[in-house]
């Protein structure tokens, strides 16, 4: 790019301009010129001298360096373009037509512009979480009122590229019906993009294929740590909406008024989503949809968080009665409502109106489990110890906030916590919340944090 750059800037001023589209605009360039810079453009951009669609397409930067970002729509654009180019379709026909990818919902990638567009999120499997995207298309942009992409699925990031293949493939062979890829997605493209995406699913389980949960170009498992925020509570945050977006999604027909249509797996779906939901919040990782319910009727039925006549529709999920659960569709839809209610009356500390935050309270606290222990620390005979070193991000962060939550300001705690992401977030976050970092240290290969509550 140096060597472009100082060949243009021997013909004056106003010869270059970054476009929204992510192109370099060439301008007043001198006719003797031109070949010189299109061998060095040529050079330069390997998708230049590939068809226009491919060169045109649209991906923002993603959570490889932006703290918002969930996917990596980057890597995803570069499996896509690479799995067009091996393929015999003509992509010379789709001239024009706009590829759009963003890697959270915010639109740095434009993908509320694009004929067909997509934007990252989290899907989760089986407990695990795995990079996906929502896909969009049909948005009109130009002259007249413009309209935004409709969305309208969602697919895996690792099945992304063969999903735009087989669509393209689709489209490219009706085209001729259609006056614009916008005509097509009106009109068949739809069910076409609904009918793909129903293909894709479900995604093999992490020990069948565990490519399914690396994104495109990422060395790590897919995780929200870190993401969204860059802190442990953006991660806590992101994993319960992870499973409001769905409980969201799965009760559109429901609140367009669709009552007559129940589908008894929705149903099923929402109570499953809307039980994991804030399990979380209990410090409990659910490994299994049993532990899901069990857990929840633990620590929200019994203790009375959650209305007990909200039983019938977990204990109907249970044992997947789904005649059972279209008889109770209305209270599903109720139970979604009051989960999401009693979500926004949780306070900063992750506790509800009316629960003690003192610790050992009402079964409130999470269990530490076999790998925690609770010592008088030798440096600091004030300080209560916790050993999370075994225990992942962000559910060691819960366990600190549970802690302290516990506490009186002034009192100290030491947390015993991992390298890596651990020691990167945990302290990080901690102070956010206002509490003290006094001291941290290496020992061997753990880290020592001594909190002050705040
Ligand atoms: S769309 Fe999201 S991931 Fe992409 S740059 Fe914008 S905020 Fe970051």
């Amino acid at each position: 790019i140096i060597e472009l750059a100082e060949f243009l800037s021997q013909l004056g001023h106003d010869v270059v301009r970054l476009t929204t589209g992510q192109n370099l605009q060439l301008r007043n360039l001198p006719e003797e010129s031109l070949g010189r810079t299109f061998e060095l453009v040529s050079r330069l951009f390997e998708l230049s001298a590939a068809e226009r669609f491919l060169g045109d397409a649209i991906a923002c930067t993603g959570a490889d360096t932006c703290k918002l970002g969930i996917c990596l729509p980057r890597g995803a654009l570069r499996a896509v373009l690479k799995r067009l180019r091996r393929s015999d379709l003509d992509l010379d026909r789709l001239s024009g037509c706009r590829l759009n990818l963003s890697g959270c919902p915010n639109s740095c990638g434009q993908h509320p512009l694009a004929d067909l567009g997509f934007y990252g999120r989290a899907g989760r499997q089986n407990e695990v979480l795995y990079p996906e995207y929502n896909v969009v298309a049909g948005a009109v942009i130009g002259e007249g009122a413009p309209v935004f992409a409709e969305e309208l699925d969602r697919v895996s990031a690792r099945d992304l590229p063969e999903f735009v293949h087989d669509l393209l493939g689709r489209f490219l062979s009706k085209q001729a019906r259609f006056q614009s890829f916008r005509d097509y997605v009106q009109t068949e493209g739809k069910q076409d993009i609904r009918e793909l995406c129903e293909q894709f699913r479900p995604i093999p389980d992490f020990e069948e294929d565990k490519n399914y949960y690396y994104d495109w170009g990422a060395k790590e498992q897919f995780t929200l740590v870190g993401k969204g925020g860059g802190e442990c509570s953006a991660g806590l945050f992101d994993l319960i909406e992870v499973d409001l977006r769905r409980i969201r999604e799965l009760r559109k027909p429901w609140l367009r008024g669709e009552r007559n249509t129940a589908d008894g797996e929705a149903l099923w779906e929402i109570v499953l989503c809307a039980s994991r939901m804030l399990l979380i919040t209990r410090g409990v990782e659910a490994t299994s949809e049993e532990n899901v319910f069990s857990s929840f009727e633990k620590h929200f039925i019994s203790t009375g968080l959650v209305d007990p006549h909200f039983s019938t529709v977990v204990d109907a999920t249970r044992q997947r009665r789904m005649d059972l659960l279209l008889r109770l569709a209305p209270e599903v839809h109720s139970f979604a409502e009051e989960i999401e209610k009693l979500y926004r009356s949780m306070d900063n500390s992750l506790h509800f109106p009316g629960e003690s935050k003192t610790a050992g309270s009402a079964g409130i606290l999470p269990a530490l489990g076999p790998q925690a222990s609770c010592l008088r620390s030798q440096q600091q005979p004030q300080a209560l110890t916790r050993d999370y070193r075994q225990i992942a991000c962000p559910m060691n962060f819960v366990k600190v906030k549970f802690d302290l939550a516990g506490m009186k300001t002034g009192d100290r705690l030491e947390v015993l916590l991992g390298d890596g992401e651990p020691i990167r977030n945990v302290p990080r976050s901690v102070v956010d919340e206002g509490h003290k970092v006094l001291a941290q240290s290496k020992i061997e290969n753990h880290w020592s944090v001594l909190i002050e509550k705040a």
